[in-house]
């Protein structure tokens, strides 16, 4: 029935504000470890290796060699808004940093069991230690270890059943995990990456340090793509300032598959553009069978003040200046290397 008379406002309690919070951070197990990925490229890691158990409901471990987390930050690791990543407003504009909210190690704590063993340089011991809703369980206790970080995250959603009775395919968010790190793998080749489930020997992604690009996206996403591949680049100038630079690589008519790959990073940020991904597809659309879908690796660059990387908790999106001329710009870039490989193509196969 309608209410005739209104309900007391009330403040909700400060553990029912973070456990709602969090979940808009840590929306699957997939952006959990899309946090615990970027945190360890922060931290300059060269090297991480990431095992999930259940599609990462169960366990998400990640160890890196970055430089590790101080004893005396332990206590804030976890808590909300805390971060060694920015500490003024204004800095958001020059942020080199994946990270500045402070709140993704948070989030999990209240929606996760969190624990963690670090190491930084040049001490002669680690430290392990875990979290919950925020807080430090206990002490820090020295223990044995590398220099580097290794999280792990167990039983995501514990305490927030609707959610967790959402995640019904533990194989597909484990997909969803792979898509992450194969991304990112692609993208930092000075980094190796590793990923697997747990219990198995063989790993789903597994890079080696390289400075071929090419051969990034070959040991990740195959030989078949890899073989097919056009390098493609852009930029575009505005009244004597840069606007942005693209470098890429995008699949040749001969290739196809059932999906569109689309790996974009704008400021070596992982998102989402969707007006870019259409005028591509249109783009393809026209050269190649209508089912056949393309591979593309774009990476942009464009002055940080141009961005708004905050437009959303989970980063996956930014907004930035000149969006229209830039999806112009590449599309064009695109097309004209398409249809070259395309006359490419027909010339071999009339001689
Ligand atoms: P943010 O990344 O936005 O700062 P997080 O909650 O993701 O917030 O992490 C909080 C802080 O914990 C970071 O600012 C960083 O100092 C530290 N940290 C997290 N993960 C790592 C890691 N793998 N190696 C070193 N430091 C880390
Ligand atoms: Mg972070």
């Amino acid at each position: 029935k309608t209410p005739t008379e209104p309900a007391p406002i009330r403040r909700l309690d400060p553990s029912v504000v973070n456990r709602i919070a969090a979940g808009e951070v840590i929306q699957r197990p997939a952006s959990a470890l899309k946090e615990l990925l970027e945190n360890s490229l922060d931290a300059g890691a060269t090297n991480i290796n990431v095992t999930v158990k259940d599609g990462g409901l169960k366990l998400i471990q990640i160890s890196d060699n970055g430089h590790g987390i101080r004893f005396e930050d332990l206590p804030l690791l976890c808590e909300r808004h805390t971060t060694s990543k920015l500490r003024e407003y204004d800095d958001l504009r020059s942020i080199s940093t994946l990270g500045f909210r402070g709140e993704a190690l948070a989030s999990m704590s209240f929606v996760a069991h969190l624990s963690v063993i670090t190491m930084t340089a040049g001490i002669a011991h680690g430290y392990k230690v875990s979290y919950k809703d925020g807080a430090m369980e206990g002490e820090a206790r020295p223990c044995a270890a590398v220099k580097g970080t290794q999280l792990m995250v167990e039983n995501l959603f514990y305490n927030v059943a609707a959610r967790k009775k959402a995640f019904k395919n533990p194989g597909e968010e484990y997909g969803r995990i792979v898509d992450v790190i194969s991304r990112y793998a692609v993208h930092k080749i000075g980094t190796s990456f590793s990923c697997k489930k747990h219990g198995d020997t063989r790993a789903d992604v597994h890079t080696m340090v390289t400075n071929s690009r090419v051969d990034a996206i070959k040991s990740v996403y195959g030989a078949t793509v890899a073989r097919d591949l056009i390098a493609v680049s852009a930029s575009s100038d505005n009244e004597s300032h840069s606007v942005f630079s693209m470098e890429g690589f995008i699949s040749s008519a001969n290739y196809s598959a059932k999906k569109t790959v689309m790996i974009l990073f704008i400021n070596d940020r992982l998102v989402e553009c969707a007006p870019l991904r259409k005028a591509i597809e249109v783009v393809y659309a026209t050269v190649v069978p209508k089912a056949a879908k393309p591979f593309l690796y774009f990476s942009i660059v464009m002055p940080a003040a141009h961005v708004d990387v905050n437009v959303h908790p989970t980063k996956k999106e930014v907004s930035f200046l000149h969006q229209d001329n830039l999806v112009d710009t590449i599309q064009r870039a695109v097309e004209a290397k398409l249809l070259d490989s395309n006359t490419t193509r027909t010339y071999y196969t009339q001689t």
